[in-house]
């Protein structure tokens, strides 16, 4: 299919058991609605059983002086949608 914003080549990868179609231009993405529902149950599911590619944001604290190290650790199910 063809992006509905700039009209670009879409391609379409599986995702969880969902299909996304992705704008190879504007990175657009495009999914059924019942399968946000889907991704939003996955995403629920990756945090349940989190591991050691994922980690809950840091907590801000009074004393914090600086952001903590950033690791390059994937925080959320849906990131690995722009991988
Ligand atoms: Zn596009």
């Amino acid at each position: 299919m063809t992006c509905p914003k700039c009209q670009s080549a879409m391609s379409t990868r599986s995702l969880g058991g969902v299909s996304v179609s992705r704008c190879s231009s504007c990175n657009g993405i495009f999914l059924e609605r019942a399968d946000l529902g889907n991704l939003v149950e996955a995403e629920n599911d990756f945090h349940q059983h989190s591991g050691p590619m994922t980690e809950p944001l840091p907590r801000i604290t009074e004393d914090m002086t600086a952001p903590p190290p950033s690791r390059p650790r994937t925080r959320s199910y849906i990131e690995t949608l722009f991988d």
